[in-house]
């Protein structure tokens, strides 16, 4: 068998492919609230075993649902493939959740309807084309008589659209994903591979008051008036961000850390009251080089020096969201085995870039190197008329099989 014999399996089995696509748009896995999990997850399991994985689902335990204040059951699917023994393990993850279809489709959201050779649903992009597309990958190693030497990780995971606790994060946590490397089939396009996303730092702050009458606003401490200063005042801190600057291959217009003020804002109950309480929330985003916990020290001390200089300044600070940003080394072997693989699927020189917003990839990344690499646009995630086209499955599909034969290693 030969790498040309494989991909004519591959191209024989695109309708098995966009038929399992369909399957997956079809279960409506709304996040939030999470609709739908046991279902998805048994579906995949069963696709898995189908594929001669051994898959097993992981509950997530009611104990920390209820710490993450969710209400519906979280599942995730580990799978594992064994090969025949001497070779790395690779993983590949998944998120099955889908944000909310949201208004403007001329299609049915969840139907997963063909047309002019695009399969059009919530998710067909972000991801469930590429959950499909890299089971499809395995089968078709075996139909054409490869056997791999390594272990191939299967890891499918809810809640990637609402921060991953439950899911991605969970699973690494708790020991039960292993390997040499992982690829997240989030989609950057069949010639891109993305070794890098930024992280955030979502954060609340309150500045307190004392309420008055609006006639004699001198008896009262006006939040809304300091906080208007603290926001002044954080100019300098976005000042020196600019300054700072990746060394990752992010876009061009995503280079240096942001920080993004007044997302949401709210303060004061009446006209002709002294508000005493106002609430801004503060969109940092880091660039690789960078830690969360740093930078909100850096947030914390800034605002304490605007305190020490202001003794009627009371201000505190919430941390709502914390997500590391991640980075995989272009030198790593994963990189390049989906690189060589991009160059004889596509005849194209893979672009090495990296995502300006943060993924599962990071919690993948604190325990092996991990890339994103996945058909469809990711300018499809989360729009009316989501797409996927049928040639770019196929394409990326060929991608993980290739790349899977390359880091693995195979016996014929
Ligand atoms: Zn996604």
């Amino acid at each position: 068998m030969s790498v040309r014999d494989l991909f004519k399996v591959i191209d024989d089995m695109r309708y098995e492919l966009v038929d399992l696509t369909r399957e997956f748009i079809q279960i409506p896995t709304i996040n939030p609230p999470g609709e739908r999990y046991e279902e998805m997850a048994g579906l995949i399991a069963r696709r898995l075993n189908e594929s001669g994985f051994s898959a097993q689902l992981v509950r997530v335990p009611d104990e920390l649902l209820r710490g993450l204040k969710l209400e519906l059951p979280r599942v995730n699917v580990v799978g594992i493939l064994r090969g025949s023994g001497g070779g790395h393990a690779l993983c590949y993850n998944g998120h099955y959740d889908v944000v909310p279809p949201g208004s403007g489709w001329s299609v049915e959201p969840f139907s997963g309807v063909v047309r002019d050779g695009k399969i059009y649903g919530r998710g067909a992009a972000d991801m469930k084309g590429a959950n499909a597309a890299m089971i499809v990958a395995v089968k078709a190693l075996k139909e054409a008589g490869f056997k791999l030497k390594g272990d191939v990780v299967y890891v499918a995971t809810p809640d990637e659209e609402t921060g991953g606790h439950a899911g991605a994060e969970y699973v690494v946590k708790e020991g039960l994903v292993k390997g040499d490397a992982c690829v997240v089939g989030e989609p950057t396009e069949v010639d891109k591979i993305a070794v890098a996303h930024k992280g955030a730092l979502w954060l609340e702050l309150t500045t307190q008051g004392k309420a008055a009458h609006g006639s004699l606003p001198h008896r009262g401490i006006n939040a809304v008036e300091k906080m208007a200063k603290v926001i002044v005042a954080l100019e300098k801190l976005k000042a020196d961000l600019v300054r700072r600057e990746t060394k990752a291959p992010m876009p061009e217009e995503s280079r240096t850390p942001t920080m993004m003020i007044g997302g949401l804002i709210q303060g004061g109950v009446k006209i002709n009251v002294v508000p005493d309480r106002c609430t801004v929330t503060i969109d940092r985003r880091l660039i690789p080089e960078e830690d969360v916990e740093q930078v909100k020290n850096e947030i914390q001390d800034f605002i304490e020096k605007l305190k020490s200089e202001d003794p009627e300044l009371r201000v505190n600070l919430r941390v709502l969201e914390k997500a590391s940003p991640a980075y995989t080394r272009e030198d790593e072997e994963i990189v390049k085995a989906v690189r060589d693989a991009i160059k004889k699927v596509t005849g194209r020189e893979a672009i090495i870039s990296g995502l300006t917003g943060f993924t599962d990839m990071r919690f993948f990344n604190q325990v092996m190197p991990t890339i994103l690499y996945g058909p469809g646009s990711m300018s499809q995630a989360h729009v009316a008329d989501e797409h996927v086209s049928v040639e770019d499955l196929v394409t990326g599909t060929k991608v993980y099989a290739l790349a899977m034969l390359e880091f693995l290693g195979y016996e014929e």
